[in-house]
């Protein structure tokens, strides 16, 4: 059943493939090894785009990966494998994985809701290929002969735009709910719908995403929202349950009375968010988090002050609650929970627009995320205009002028 694209048959020409890459493929196969790109950079070159890393797949185990290439590390401990480091340049470099035997082992580990929790038993492609999540990631282009080798009909899903998982969706999402996530990003990015089976089995294992370690399900997080296409993705995770796994003070947010409000802030910083990738421009992690549990903070702020806290310190606790809480769902690091309270801590302050404090307050280096946060705030409702048109004035104003915008009224 395994289809052989030659070098006639598709589209991918060496030019495509990074310089680094290809040595580390030529590498590989002077020193006997069977040496393959596979994964995203195969789908995406085969649909036109150009890839965001280069995977490579081969036969050498990752002791004999280290001996060959010096500028070599492995890491990784549930899933073993290589990075070749170029630079900053990093080219991934995994053995192929086995089937292994229905025997528990050291080397491959599933626990009782069949979560895969290790697997490094290492084989043949033959075997590697059905290890992988969805067909379309599981194409290899084979550096002998230039060949693309598709045993999973990939190559039919990629052109029907579809996201289908190899083998049982249930077991397959059941041994790693993050490929639930992963299924989204895909879909998204690559316009792609899931296939009716691989929805039923979300539906069906969607509440095991809870399982899986706070600090992997941050670093998908940010794949997801900071793709460009934030908006969507937060649609369809929401469609499928799986967002409030991620954000749940958000999620009950969004549904409170008040719902309305946040989930406007929410989809214009997504939206906003989207905007500046495709115009080229950076873009921030903390300030698309910050967007997303504000509507939290200040409910929670709110039924503190209505037990008789006074507003500042509503407003910490609030902050401290809520940021704890989320850490349990998706981990976050110390700098971006850092940024996230200055945000939030600017937008009390914008309040005062007389004397030396606003001064101050533009030239502190997080202003600019601050002032942002006061534009999406108004733009949304959940602020004054006319605050953010004076702080805009304000910042834009030469220094006599923002001398007299700040005198005391007589
Ligand atoms: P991206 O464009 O984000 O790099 P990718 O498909 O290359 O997408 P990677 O995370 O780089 O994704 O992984 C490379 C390949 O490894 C995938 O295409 C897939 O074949 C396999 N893979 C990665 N993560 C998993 C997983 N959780 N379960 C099964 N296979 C996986
Ligand atoms: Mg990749």
């Amino acid at each position: 059943q395994v289809r052989v694209y030659s070098r006639s048959e598709h589209t991918i020409s060496r030019a495509q493939i990074s310089e680094n890459a290809l040595k580390v493929l030529y590498r590989l196969q002077k020193e006997g090894h069977e040496a393959y790109l596979v994964g995203g950079c195969v789908r995406d070159l085969l649909l036109g785009r150009e890839p965001k890393d280069f995977d490579v797949a081969t036969d050498a185990n990752p002791d004999e990966i280290k001996r060959i290439f010096r500028n070599c590390r492995i890491i990784g401990r549930r899933f073993r494998l290589a990075h070749v480091h170029f630079g900053r340049d990093v080219i991934e470099v995994a053995t192929f994985r086995g089937a292994g035997d229905q025997q528990a082992s050291d080397l491959q580990v599933l626990d009782r809701e069949g979560r895969l929790l290790r697997d490094n038993i290492y084989g043949a492609i033959e075997e590697d290929v059905w290890r992988r999540d969805f067909t379309v990631n599981a194409l290899y282009y084979r550096l002998k002969d230039f060949a693309v080798i598709d045993y999973v009909q990939g190559m039919a899903d990629l052109n029907a735009g579809t996201i289908k998982l190899i083998g049982n969706p249930e077991t397959r999402f059941r041994e790693d709910p993050v490929r639930m996530l992963r299924a989204v990003r895909f879909a998204v990015k690559l316009g792609f719908n899931l296939d009716a089976e691989c929805q039923k089995g979300i539906h069906s294992v969607v509440d095991q995403l809870a399982s899986i370690p706070s600090a992997r399900l941050y670093d998908e997080t940010i794949k997801l929202f900071m793709s460009g296409y934030a908006l969507q993705t937060f649609e369809m995770l929401s469609h499928y349950g799986l967002f409030k796994i991620l954000f749940p003070s958000t999620d009950k947010s969004l549904s409170s009375k008040d719902g309305d409000v946040a989930r406007q802030l929410v989809t214009r910083a997504l939206q906003n968010s989207d905007s500046r990738i495709s115009d080229g421009k950076t873009v921030t992690a903390y300030f698309l988090l910050a967007a997303l549990l504000w509507e939290p903070v200040q409910m929670r702020a709110k039924k503190l002050m209505a037990q008789g806290v006074d507003d500042y310190m509503a407003h910490q606790d609030a902050a401290n609650e809520i940021l704890a809480k989320q850490i349990k769902s998706t981990a976050l690091p110390r700098h971006i929970t850092m940024a996230m309270r200055e945000v939030w801590n600017f937008q009390a302050k914008f309040d005062v627009r007389v004397g030396s404090k606003p001064s101050r307050l533009i030239s502190h280096p997080r202003f600019r995320a601050g002032y942002d946060f006061l534009l999406l705030r108004a733009e949304t409702g959940g602020a004054s205009p006319e605050v953010a048109d004076w702080w805009t004035k304000y910042h834009l104003a030469n220094e006599t002028e923002q001398r007299a915008m700040t005198q005391p009224p007589k």
